[in-house]
């Protein structure tokens, strides 16, 4: 379990993460979508929280593609909830 517990924590948190949920990635679905990985929509959307880049309609629709961190959420061994937090800090709230 880690110590990231606000919705900014766990982004920043999962941005450095190597992805050690990959493994709950059903491969029915397909190989393993890289840019889709939890870490790199943790990563997009950590930088739209943060205000280091414009909340663009391009950046929105690619950090709404949280179709592998929900696949995999329940894997992380850290307790890490990112569709919630990039939810909660950039798509509900419009960064
Ligand atoms: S969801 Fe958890 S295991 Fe997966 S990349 Fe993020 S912090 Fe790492």
């Amino acid at each position: 379990m880690t110590e990231a517990r606000t919705p900014l924590e766990q982004l920043r948190y999962c941005s450095l993460c190597p992805n050690i949920c990959r493994a709950a990635w059903p491969l029915e679905r397909g190989p393993y979508p890289e840019g889709e990985a939890p870490s790199a929509v943790a990563y997009l959307a950590l930088q739209v929280a943060e205000q280091r880049i414009e909340a663009a309609p391009d950046i929105l629709a690619s950090v709404s593609r949280l179709d592998v961190a929900e696949a995999c959420r329940a894997a992380c061994p850290h307790g890490v909830d990112t569709p919630a937090a990039v939810r909660s800090l950039v798509l509900v709230r419009g960064a």
